[in-house]
């Protein structure tokens, strides 16, 4: 899939824009503060209807404006399609897609397939399960709709039974209400395991594979799913640590509480891994991240790379660019001349400055 182009108006620093984009390399260089990273997150906010660093509407709104419009064009096998997002200052946001106005953001998900990278996702080995967990939720949303709803319930369910655990210790007799939230934990997050553990073994074939050419066949890479509990301990666990949750007034087991872990030659990363091979892993899963979407949809997905490439060693920049030569990509950086220097194919190059875009021939 491709986008065509994107419009804005009144979004972050921009007050219009009208982009047209190419189907495969597109730059958009330019000092900091400039509006670059701006963009990007028009993209992504139109494939998932939210910021990628999870601002609110009213702070992706021009600063002393109301209202701020997307409207992004694309192509899908062959199909034209619009999605317009209107974001209020006080007010929830409207969204159409191809001009008919849709009730849910759930409705949107699936249209765009949209892998986002970042200098953060590269330090994904060294920092704490949270950042973990929120990558394979991602993937796994992204792909299995039924997913995404199992993980919603889970969530709202979970944060029910913390809320009763509190409620418990002023009023006692509410214990016997403990039992219907238990169950329903344990049946939502049983299907949230099951589906990570085959989405992770998947995920692995594909890593390994990509891994082990990155490093020249000298490393082999295996993922490792910790979960914290499994389907078949889940609900005897719960019930076991009841006394423990009441007192803590939180739930101490469950998928919430899951993490993925790496091997090279059988060396744990996080504990053992350089900081070039803790990087170098974070590269491999987000290009089998590319190439899961590609498998499962049955097309290419939009890369997006924000400043990522300078984080990168030049053998690495190579593999990366190499590896997306099929895919749409927008990549933010503040030079070209790497790109220059090794003769990278860029399909169309912006100059972003103060929020004007100007496209260099
Ligand atoms: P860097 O190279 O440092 O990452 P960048 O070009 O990616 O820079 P962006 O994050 O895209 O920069 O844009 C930042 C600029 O946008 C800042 O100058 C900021 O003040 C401005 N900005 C952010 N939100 C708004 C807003 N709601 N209204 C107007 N300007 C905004
Ligand atoms: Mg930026």
């Amino acid at each position: 899939m491709i986008i065509k182009s994107i419009e804005l108006s009144n979004f972050r620093n921009y007050e219009t824009l009208h982009l047209r984009l190419d189907k495969g390399t597109n730059i958009f260089f330019g000092d900091n503060a400039q509006g670059k990273t701006n963009i990007l997150e028009s993209a992504y906010l139109s494939a998932t209807t939210k910021s990628h660093r999870g601002s609110k509407d009213k702070e992706l709104i021009r600063f002393n404006n109301n209202e701020a419009h997307i409207r992004t064009e694309l192509i899908k096998k062959g199909n034209p399609y619009r999605i317009d997002i209107h974001l209020k200052k006080n007010h929830s946001k409207g969204i159409a897609l191809n001009q008919i106005p849709i009730k849910k953001a759930s409705e949107l998900y699936g249209i765009i397939n949209m892998v986002f990278f970042s200098p953060e996702d590269l330090n994904i080995i060294k920092n704490g399960p949270a950042a973990r967990r929120r990558f394979i939720d991602g993937e796994l949303s992204q792909l299995d709709k039924i997913y995404m709803a199992n993980l919603s319930k889970y969530n709202k369910i979970l944060m029910q039974r913390n809320k009763l655990l509190k409620e418990i210790y002023f009023n006692p007799q509410l214990k016997d209400t403990l039992d219907i939230w238990d169950m329903q934990l344990v049946n939502c997050g049983n299907e949230i395991i099951k589906r990570r553990k085959e989405f992770i073994y998947r995920l692995g074939e594909v890593l390994s594979k990509i891994h082990n050419n990155i490093s020249g066949n000298k490393e082999k890479l295996e993922i490792f799913y910790e979960e914290d509990v499994t389907c078949e301990q889940f609900e005897e666990k719960l019930l076991k640590n009841q006394s423990k949750d009441l007192k803590f007034q939180q739930t101490s087991v469950g998928p919430h509480r899951d993490d993925i872990s790496f091997a090279i030659n059988g060396i744990d990363v996080r504990k053992y891994g350089s900081q070039g091979q803790q990087r170098t892993v974070a590269l491999s899963l987000k290009l089998a991240e590319i190439k899961l979407v590609e498998e499962c949809v049955n097309d290419t997905p939009i890369l997006l790379l924000d400043d990522v490439l300078s984080e990168l060693d030049s053998n690495r920049q190579n593999y990366l660019l190499n590896s997306i030569s099929n895919i749409q990509t927008l990549i933010t950086c503040t030079g070209v001349e790497e790109f220059v220097r090794n003769r990278f194919e860029i399909n169309k190059i912006f100059k972003v400055s103060d929020g004007k875009v100007e496209e260099l021939e």
